[in-house]
């Protein structure tokens, strides 16, 4: 028997999990554990709640975590509760599926100003995601700025523009939607430091932007290049650039619109400014050089705005004593391989980029290296001797059976035409298993 432990919940857990089902069938014992008392990480507290069509797939994850073999301990923080060094005692394999939930820094001056929010913590705000429920959000500013133009500023824009009534059929939860319905927010800054052409936003994504009831995106078309450069994009790049063309074709068709959402390309925030609190983001005009990169073209201007929320990527938070590469956020690595016995795999292997679905060929990957390093089981203990450790340190693992009754009472708490209410503290969850 080989005896797995995957360290994180999400998409990148659960597929490395089913991975282990299909390559080893009853030959293998696969343990899930979660820092949270609740499963699937990314796809409850990352994806946005009025994007329910997406986390659709955790009934996938759930179809493999009741599987005999498979098991859940959540609210376990490895690190705290119990080491890696214990569990690779315990495990043939571990492996970290972590994630990369900590935002990368935004090193400008005036970033530590009441206001300035990074996309984990505004994102895990309106998901109900424990660490972020209490966030402080000015309410009284008309203006917000996003820094960065990937997906997630495209969320975070689009759940600020959106009207209570847009939100029906989500899982926002209560807190936030309330703060949403209270705000006076009327024009949001999407700031790129790069062009229409290096935008990491995908079309579907994209064109939600177009059909938003009471918001108009609004471009510049100084900022493109000949549509004849459009044809070198590829697809996907080439159907979100024509997106952006579209907003510009309809600018006076949307122009009645109240809230503006304004693309401000080639430029690289670089400073924040205030007193006591963000009242201003200072801004550097970029052009592109040979290589495409963004070089400040010492023009500046100033944006009015009262929170500035930085959508610039994650990072994956280092664990005592597993090599970690500081550079780019996340453990060093080959191939998955960290250190004989322990892997990583999804975005703490290589960073957050990719879909979700990208995590389905890593975790069937790195099952396949597992295979290669480890051709038998070495009679290790496995969950017995974590349940052992655990029990001996007053730590309560919640089940997969303890989760579907959470689940259940917050399907139960969900206001009409929403699919859940959920818990947002730890505390709560636990007492509904308890009950
Ligand atoms: P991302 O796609 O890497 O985008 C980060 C953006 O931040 C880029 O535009 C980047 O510009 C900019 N940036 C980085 N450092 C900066 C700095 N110091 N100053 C100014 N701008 C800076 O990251 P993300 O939006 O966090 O998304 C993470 C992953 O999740 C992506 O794979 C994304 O597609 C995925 N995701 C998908 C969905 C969905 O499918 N619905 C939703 C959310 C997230 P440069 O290009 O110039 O570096």
């Amino acid at each position: 028997m080989r005896h797995i432990a995957i360290i994180g919940s999400g998409p990148a857990g659960y597929y490395t999990a089913e991975a282990a089902q299909k390559k080893y069938g009853d030959g293998v014992t696969i343990d899930i554990i979660d820092r949270m008392p609740v499963p699937f990480g990314l796809i409850r507290t990352g994806v946005a709640p009025d994007h329910q069509s997406i986390k659709a797939v955790s009934r996938r994850y759930e179809k493999t975590a009741l599987g005999d073999n498979v098991h859940f301990a959540g609210n376990v923080n490895v690190g705290n509760d119990v080491s890696i060094a214990e569990l690779q005692n315990l495990y043939d394999a571990v492996i970290l599926a972590t994630g990369a939930p900590d935002d990368r820094p935004l090193e400008i001056e005036g970033s530590d100003l009441p206001g300035v929010i990074g996309s984990a913590a505004f994102v895990g705000w309106y998901n109900g995601h424990p660490d972020y429920k209490d966030l402080d959000l000015p309410l009284d500013g008309k203006s917000v700025a996003i820094i960065g133009n990937g997906n997630v500023a495209l969320d975070v824009a689009r759940i600020l523009a959106k009207t209570e009534k847009e939100f029906a059929g989500s899982d926002i939860v209560a807190h936030a939607l309330d703060w949403l319905s209270h705000s006076n927010v009327e024009t949001i800054t999407l700031l790129g430091r790069r062009g229409p052409h290096q935008i990491a936003m995908t079309p579907k994504e994209l064109g939600e932007l177009g059909q938003l009831e009471r918001a108009q995106p609004v471009v510049e078309a100084h900022d493109f290049p000949d549509e004849s450069a459009d044809a070198l994009l590829e697809p996907g790049m080439r159907k979100s650039v024509t997106h952006l063309r579209d907003f510009l074709a309809r600018e006076a068709e949307l122009a009645d619109k109240p809230v503006k959402i304004n693309f401000d390309f080639f430029a690289m925030p670089v400073a924040i400014e205030g007193n006591g609190k963000v009242e201003k983001l200072v801004v550097e005009k970029t052009k592109l050089d040979a290589d495409m990169r963004s070089v400040g073209t010492g023009e500046h201007y100033e944006l009015d705005c009262s929170m500035v929320i930085s959508c610039i990527g994650y990072r994956t938070p280092p664990i005592e004593g597993v090599p970690y590469e500081h550079g780019r956020g996340r453990f060093a690595n080959d191939e998955g391989r960290i250190l004989p016995g322990l892997y990583c795999v999804g975005w703490a292997r290589r960073g957050p980029t990719g879909t979700i679905g990208t995590n389905k060929p890593d975790g069937f990957a790195i099952i396949e290296a597992v295979a290669e390093d480890i051709a038998a089981g070495a009679n290790k203990e496995g969950r017995t001797g974590l349940n052992r450790l655990l029990a001996s340190r007053g730590v309560e693992a919640v089940s997969f059976a303890d989760w579907k009754k959470i689940e259940e009472a917050e399907i139960a708490n969900a206001r009409d035409g929403a699919p859940r209410e959920k818990f947002t503290n730890v505390a709560e969850m636990i007492a509904v298993r308890e009950s």
